[in-house]
């Protein structure tokens, strides 16, 4: 399958590279990537890396705006199961579409679909595409796929194996990677996010199933100076608690008048109730975007559920 888009993406001379909402460093590392290796590899193409853009991630390059002008024009969807997650305006307008995912699957909306959810990311896959096919690679297409690979994994926490190492020990001995520059960009945060992880601290719940949460209000956002994505990106310092075997913030998105979840687990698989509620994602780290907190009450519910069977399956 990664020979055919690599013959797509030589056919095409337009091609945009578009990812999820909710734009994190795995999804924009395999943008990047993906958009300077075909650049270097076929000048004279046009290649276009889009969505929406995020301050927080600002030592990546600015995103591209695509005009939807070409007829002829590839689209490379890279890290997202599902159309609706897919951060780009209509799918109508694309000759054709690739996918490029590590999450499990959902539906098809592309002619060519290369899907391996044992890989660590997105950034994984795309190095993978890059190396196959000969494709254009040096320090900067490295240092993207590097940033991709170190946050999806969580530091080598999740979804890392023999072969996330080797790749990772490769990218580095080739391509010189400055490890302590590359870590600061991914990890260094203000003071106002540390407060607001000790509030977090101070104010999780936990259920006698071992079901941590915290709701957050937009009031308590505005209090702490931090946004919903901030907010959202706080679960993974919560892992390993002894009390806790599947940990969620539930934050209130005025702005989208949603609630969103950041579903965490050390052991009961959270990714199928996420997507009871339009939500989804890996079976120990998914996410929910519910309208309501009715719904965002069921969803807590249902998730304290999946830890009572968990820890009733595990005692015997
Ligand atoms: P996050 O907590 O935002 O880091 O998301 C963890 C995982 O869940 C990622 O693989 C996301 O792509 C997925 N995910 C998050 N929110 C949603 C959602 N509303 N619908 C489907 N998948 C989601």
């Amino acid at each position: 399958m990664l020979k055919s888009i690599y013959e797509k993406i030589k056919k095409f001379n337009t091609i945009v590279i578009a990812r999820h909402i909710g734009v994190d460093p795995d999804a924009l590392g395999s943008q990047f990537a993906l958009k300077r290796s075909i650049e270097k590899t076929f000048p004279g193409k046009k290649i276009y890396a889009v969505g929406t853009k995020s301050s927080k991630y600002n030592y990546f390059p600015k995103l591209d705006k695509y005009d939807n002008k070409s007829t002829d024009t590839l689209l490379v969807v890279l890290d997202t199961p599902d159309k609706k997650r897919i951060d780009i305006s209509s799918l109508e307008t694309y000759s054709e579409i690739c996918k490029i995912d590590h999450h499990p699957f959902i539906e098809k909306f592309g002619e060519s679909e290369y899907i391996d959810t044992s890989a660590s990311s997105a950034s994984e896959l795309v190095l993978e595409l890059i190396l196959k096919n000969s494709m254009y690679i040096d320090e900067e297409v490295a240092k993207y796929i590097f940033l991709g690979i170190v946050s999806d994994t969580n530091r080598f926490l999740f979804n890392t194996t023999d072969k996330t190492f080797k790749t990772m020990y490769e990218l580095v001995k080739n391509y010189h990677l400055n490890i302590e520059e590359l870590y600061s960009n991914l990890y260094m945060r203000p003071l106002s996010e540390v407060k607001f992880q000790g509030y977090i601290a101070q104010n999780m719940k936990v259920t006698e199933n071992k079901l941590g949460y915290v709701i957050i209000t937009n009031e308590i956002m505005t209090d702490y100076g931090v946004d919903s994505s901030s907010a959202g990106n706080m679960i993974n310092n919560f892992n390993n608690i002894e009390e806790v075997i599947v940990w969620v913030t539930i934050s209130e998105d005025i702005k989208n008048h949603l609630i969103k979840f950041n579903i965490r687990s050390r052991g009961p698989t959270i990714n199928t109730t996420a997507e009871k509620y339009s939500g989804g994602g890996h079976k120990f780290a998914s996410g929910a975007r519910v309208p309501s907190m009715k719904e965002a009450k069921m969803l807590l519910d249902d998730l304290d559920i999946v830890c009572k069977e968990y820890l009733e399956k595990e005692s015997k």
